[in-house]
């Protein structure tokens, strides 16, 4: 690679991948076989618009079905093509292999902008293309499994599902053809914040560990930490929201097509996404210093960096000016292969796609399972664990009454430990659950080896031993 010549996203993806097997010992011709995309379905549809017939482009691409059903997203953007989905459709399987969600991995696009379009101009063009797919059992419960992603969300979920069932009116596991519908539409509560909640969960457990903080040459807490946000998007959104809210993060400095807010005091998170909504970008916000290159503005001091919008925003161009010691990509692919061999030589402390974002497809997953079983999670236990805490509390005042003042119990004790969980609560502990195990097992494997001195190739080393595993027990 030179330094003019950037690979693809799918060369970039190619590349990580052989860095991580080159020091793997796997059968002879294993590696070949995880790595190849398996399948890549292309289709060409027409939909009568405005009194004429336009034609739209789709993929929905398989990457490995060592476990079925496969999962992964569907993107809306003009930008989509064969060797992004393909990309994307990769880190799908390493994605779930590393949170140990039980699919193989895919991914879809169509080329649109989805800003062009009335609602009901999209719905119609969203029939079309999950018709086109349900009909080569590329949308269905048991074989693959969508949800949503950039420029998709509950409502186009929410339109698949209903033409899937359509389409299949006897399958009672209908409703789990697709992942991050709307609650009404056979959702589960908190898919919508995932992703973000995934990303504050992965920096949370970060900082758990003494070792890993000294890497990253940072010290303490994410409390007062200067985080800079690249994309303030739902992912970015939610992740900068939660970290500033509940972390005590400072968000000095979010990053959007039309340039950057700045603010060393820290931003007000809701009020920007209010006026983005509202403007259709952050120029013109009163509250912060407005900054026409944005680009520039990746390269600020500060001690974390989020890049969550778009692959390739840190590249051979701008690698070496970033100051962030600690990068933590919420998007798929915001790293380049040639940056991020840059910013390895720096020290900086890159934790990768694959990990960071995956909390999406973790609730996907929760979602799929809530839809399979037919059941809420939560309804069959919760008023029982609060009758249970019931009879420690009604112990617990009868010691108060028998005390008098010398004990009492804290205040909102007895509310707090009381409430049952629900499935909001249940849905984060799983997802908090798996965002540790997940950092662990990468880490372990990144402080044991002398050979790996990264968290990305860590990661990959893990994802890839389960991949393999599970081919060798399928007798390939
Ligand atoms: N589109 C998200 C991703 O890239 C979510 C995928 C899913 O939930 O299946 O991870």
């Amino acid at each position: 690679m030179t330094e003019n010549r950037e690979p693809t996203f799918r060369e970039s993806v190619d590349l990580m991948f052989n860095r991580a097997v080159s020091i793997m010992d796997l059968p002879p011709g294993l590696e070949e076989k995880i790595r190849v995309c398996n399948a890549t379905y292309t289709v060409r549809f027409g939909v009568r618009l405005r009194g004429r017939i336009q034609t739209f482009t789709g993929y929905r691409s398989v990457h490995s079905e060592h476990m079925e059903p496969v999962k992964g997203g569907i993107r809306y953007a003009l930008a989509v093509n064969q060797d992004e989905v393909e990309a994307l459709a990769a880190l799908m399987t390493y994605k779930c292999a590393l949170v140990e969600a039980p699919f193989g991995g895919s991914k879809g696009g169509l080329c649109l902008d989805p800003s062009q379009y009335e609602e009901h101009e999209l719905e119609q063009i969203t029939r079309r293309f999950a018709y086109e797919l349900a009909k080569r059992d590329l949308i269905d419960p048991s074989q693959n499994v969508p949800a949503p992603d950039m420029g998709t969300g509950e409502r186009e979920m929410a339109w698949i599902a209903d033409q899937y069932r359509r389409m299949n009116t006897s399958d009672i596991n209908a409703s789990g053809c697709v992942t991050g519908k709307p609650i009404h539409a056979g959702g589960i509560h908190g898919r919508v914040e995932a992703t973000g909640r995934g990303v504050q969960y992965a920096l949370q457990e970060f900082f758990r560990h003494p070792e890993d903080i000294e890497k990253a040459g940072l010290e303490g807490t994410l409390e007062g930490k200067r985080v800079i946000v690249q994309g303030l998007g739902n992912v970015g959104y939610h992740a900068a929201k939660f970290l500033s809210q509940e972390d005590g993060a400072r968000i000095v400095a979010v990053v959007e097509r039309d340039g950057a807010l700045i603010d060393d005091m820290g931003l007000d998170v809701e009020a920007v996404r209010n006026w983005i909504s509202a403007h259709h970008g952050v120029s013109g916000y009163a509250d912060a210093k407005y900054v026409a290159d944005g680009a520039k503005v990746l390269e600020m001091e500060c001690d974390i960096l989020i890049p969550a919008a778009l692959e390739g925003v840190i590249n051979v161009s701008n690698a070496d000016a970033v100051q962030a010691r600690l990068i933590i990509e919420a998007a798929n692919g915001p790293i380049t292969a040639g940056a991020d061999e840059i910013l390895r030589r720096k020290g900086v402390v890159i934790i990768p796609d694959l990990y960071a974002n995956a909390g999406g497809v973790t609730v996907s997953y929760f979602e799929w399972v809530k839809n399979l079983s037919h059941i809420r999670f939560g309804r069959m236990q919760r008023r029982q664990e609060e009758a249970r805490h019931q009879l420690l509390v009604n112990e617990l005042e009868r010691l108060d009454r028998y005390l008098g003042d010398s004990w009492s119990m804290t205040p909102h004790f007895k509310e707090k430990y009381l409430r049952g969980a629900g499935e909001l609560e249940l849905v984060r502990s799983g997802l908090d659950d798996t965002m540790r195990i997940a950092y662990q097992s990468m880490r372990e494997v990144w402080h044991a080896r002398d050979d790996v001195t990264d968290l990305r190739t860590a990661a990959y080393l893990v994802a890839i031993d389960r991949v393999a595993l599970s081919y060798r027990e399928k007798g390939l």
